[in-house]
């Protein structure tokens, strides 16, 4: 195998050194998913080499990685099989794109959000951006379908197409894309393929360009920072300033020692904030941002909530958490370490059950207090409620006993949620795929069966889902 890879992308971009496949097997969630290291990683610079290399696993039937920026969560680049191929595509990092006219961006795979904000703040848009490391592929993160927890206004999903190849060599370009170099529209003929392959972590095939919205960078801005003594308190102020359409970004989080943990690198007396705490950003052109803030402005007053007083490098890092105007942008993880995560989507209706859920199963795991923390975010457009909601516990990942407490939580936890009647999950978490085909019907068939027809020798990322 090591001798063919050699000859398709050159001698310095293939390894199988133990030392540095070793380095790809494992992730942030070493307490559910034992490490394990592919037999080598192959680094491909064109599309020509990714086709030739599916073409010679495909015939040999080698299991295929594909790995943007390898900064997953969920262990969905750790290999399931021995003798896999790690398909390392950082080399394909070209900004292809940035089409200021149509508001979009077309990017290869190893582009990372801060390389492209870096570009797009230059003609005032953004993407919509993850609380994630400024080191994520926007290519991987959005095939994910992620980012919905920053703006709230961006809406949840900046997908416009694809372009991917298949394990046959086939290369296929969704919606607009297949007539013709028009990248720009989700929707060409037929069947949405571009949603059927969102999601479904390397198991179709490898994506070698996206093309994705961009949103506009706003001249007028406000935040808010609104203490509420319980979830429930806040639920009306919520409902009222999305379905408004107040709000660029808004998020409900619980007690103070969340925020610690994500502001708590500066200086302030956290312990001082109410139980719950709404973050909200307004913005807009000159005119409709002043009659924005006047309508927020008059919900906060009308709210049960007080109007807290954060010092200005809070509120600033607020809108760089949330609406990426900034590549200083990132997530931070002040409190233990580490920190385990289950996203969900439901209904704002809903929250207080899941919060009240999240502790009492924290609870039944052995899990402190002091370490459960929660947010949601609504989504626009809010029909349905729309919100992504986010169960976290934050803990020292070297502490093995607390590893046992949380795959502990996660049993006891999907069953629960999904009798507690949840949209959907936010990734497909290691352990989750079982509980939820089970709930699924005859769709789990027809998704196994168009994984078949993509991948007939079932080389892509097998194990992951089925
Ligand atoms: C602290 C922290 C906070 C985070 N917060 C958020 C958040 O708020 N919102 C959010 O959306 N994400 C969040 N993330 C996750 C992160 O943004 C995503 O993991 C990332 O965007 C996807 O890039 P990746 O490097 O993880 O992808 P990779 O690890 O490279 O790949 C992830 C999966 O996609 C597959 N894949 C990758 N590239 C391709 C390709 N080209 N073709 C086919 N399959 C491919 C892989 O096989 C794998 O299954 C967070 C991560 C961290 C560390």
């Amino acid at each position: 195998m090591f001798e063919n890879l050699k000859k398709i992308v050159g001698e310095q971009y293939v390894t199988d050194d133990p030392a540095i496949c070793y380095s790809y097997s494992r992730d942030q969630h070493w307490n559910f998913v034992p490490a394990k290291s592919p037999a080598c990683i192959v680094m491909p610079g064109t599309r020509d080499e990714i086709r030739e290399i599916l073409l010679f696993a495909d015939e040999n039937k080698i299991p295929v990685i594909p790995w943007s920026t390898g900064i997953n969560v969920r262990s969905l680049t750790i290999p399931v099989h021995d003798n896999s191929i790690l398909l390392d595509l950082s080399r394909l990092n070209r900004i292809i794109e940035i089409n200021e006219e149509m508001m979009t961006a077309t990017v290869e795979p190893g582009v990372t959000f801060g390389q492209l904000m870096e570009e797009t703040v230059k003609c005032n848009l953004r993407p919509s951006f993850p609380d994630a490391p400024l080191t994520a592929s926007v290519l991987a993160n959005n095939y994910l379908r992620g980012i919905y927890q920053t703006s709230s206004a961006d809406g949840h999903d900046h997908t416009l197409s694809f372009e991917m190849i298949l394990p046959n060599g086939e290369l296929i370009k969704t919606g607009s894309r297949a007539f013709s170099d028009m990248q720009h529209f989700r929707y060409g003929i037929g069947p949405d393929i571009a949603g059927m392959m969102a999601a479904s972590p390397g198991t179709w095939g490898v994506v070698t360009e996206l093309t994705l919205k961009l949103y506009r960078v706003y001249d007028f801005e406000q935040a808010y920072f609104v203490g509420f003594d319980s979830v429930e308190d806040a639920m009306p102020f919520i409902r009222d300033i999305n379905r408004d359409g107040l709000v660029e970004s808004c998020r409900l989080l619980d007690h103070h020692s969340y925020i610690t943990g994500l502001f708590g690198t500066f200086d302030y007396d956290y312990e001082k904030l109410p139980e719950f705490v709404a973050c909200i950003l307004v913005a807009g052109i000159d005119g409709i941002f002043q009659a924005k803030n006047e309508l927020v402005k008059k919900h906060i007053s009308e709210s049960p909530g007080k109007l807290l007083d954060i010092p200005a490098t809070l509120s600033t890092h607020f809108r760089e958490e949330t609406i990426a105007g900034s590549e200083k942008s990132c997530m931070v993880f002040g409190l233990r370490g580490n920190y385990h995560c289950i996203g969900i989507y439901g209904p704002l209706t809903h929250v207080p059950k899941y919060w009240e859920l999240h502790k009492k199963t924290a609870s039944d795991a052995g899990i402190p207090d002091d370490h459960v923390y929660f947010y949601v975010n609504p989504i626009a457009p809010f029909y349905g409620q729309l919100c992504y909601i986010e169960l976290d516990i934050f803990y020292d990942g070297s502490d093995a006993e607390m590893g046992k407490k949380i795959r502990e939580y996660n049993n006891l936890q999907f069953p629960r949620l999904l009798d507690a009647e949840i949209y959907g999950w936010f990734r497909p978490y290691a352990g989750i795929i079982e509980p939820t085909l089970d709930r699924i019907g005859y769709q789990a068939e027809l998704w196994k069966r168009f994984m078949e027809i993509a991948d007939p020798n079932q080389i892509m990322n097998r194990g992951k889902l089925f």
